[in-house]
């Protein structure tokens, strides 16, 4: 069985790689099951971060490496919070933290507040990889002027999907997974890993 060290210790990515890869005799190991500590994530966009991650696991475990990095733009915030999404109101940032900030920076800014979620997923083959695979998809929608909904993480509760009149904190799992940035990406990389022989 092949084994891809995953670049990350949340147990909901690991769960969802695993899955996906599962049907393809693909073991997908999360990295603090080798110790691996923490990249520094000085990127200046998702793709660098998400490399930046990818080969400092690779090197780590001498194994192939998925990474992924994610977060929200918004176009009235010249694309902020973006790589610094997870942290934007701070340290000791909270989902709740994160968001309420961006609804009070954002203030009375009119509708149509446009945003997206965007993912980069990346696969080294080995630490040294010069062309590693890169997979790229956004989410389209806008923001809130209110955090509604149960769901999801994150800033769910103030981003309404294009097309939608809930927020993602309103849609089920299932729903989100077939609209997500995470879910298009997700798939790409698995056309990716058909086409190169990674997988049948
Ligand atoms: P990470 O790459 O999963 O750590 O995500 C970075 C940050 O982007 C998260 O902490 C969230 O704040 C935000 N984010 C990424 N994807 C989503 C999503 O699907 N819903 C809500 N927030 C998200």
């Amino acid at each position: 069985m092949k084994k891809i060290v995953l670049a990350s210790g949340n147990k909901g990515k690991l769960a969802e790689f695993a899955h996906m890869l599962a049907d393809f005799n693909i073991e997908v190991i999360p990295q603090n099951a080798f110790n691996v500590s923490e990249a520094v994530e000085d990127g200046l966009s998702f793709v660098e971060n998400a490399i930046i991650k990818a080969r400092h696991a690779a090197k780590a475990t001498g194994l192939p490496a998925i990474a992924d990095d994610s977060g929200l733009e918004v176009d009235a915030l010249q694309g902020a919070p973006g790589i610094y999404s997870a942290r934007y109101s701070g340290a000791d940032a909270t989902a709740k933290s994160n968001y309420q900030k961006l609804l009070t920076t954002l203030g009375q800014t009119p509708a149509p507040r446009t945003a997206r979620f965007q993912c980069v997923l990346v696969y080294m083959r080995h630490a040294l990889d010069p062309t590693p695979i890169i997979c790229q998809a956004a989410w389209e929608g806008e923001i809130a002027f209110e955090a509604i909904g149960e769901h999801g993480h994150g800033y769910d509760p103030v981003f309404i999907p294009r097309g939608f009149r809930q927020s993602a904190a309103e849609l089920t799992g299932d729903e989100k997974n077939q609209l997500s940035h995470r879910g298009k990406a997700l798939q790409l990389l698995l056309e990716a890993f058909r086409q190169q022989g990674i997988i049948d």
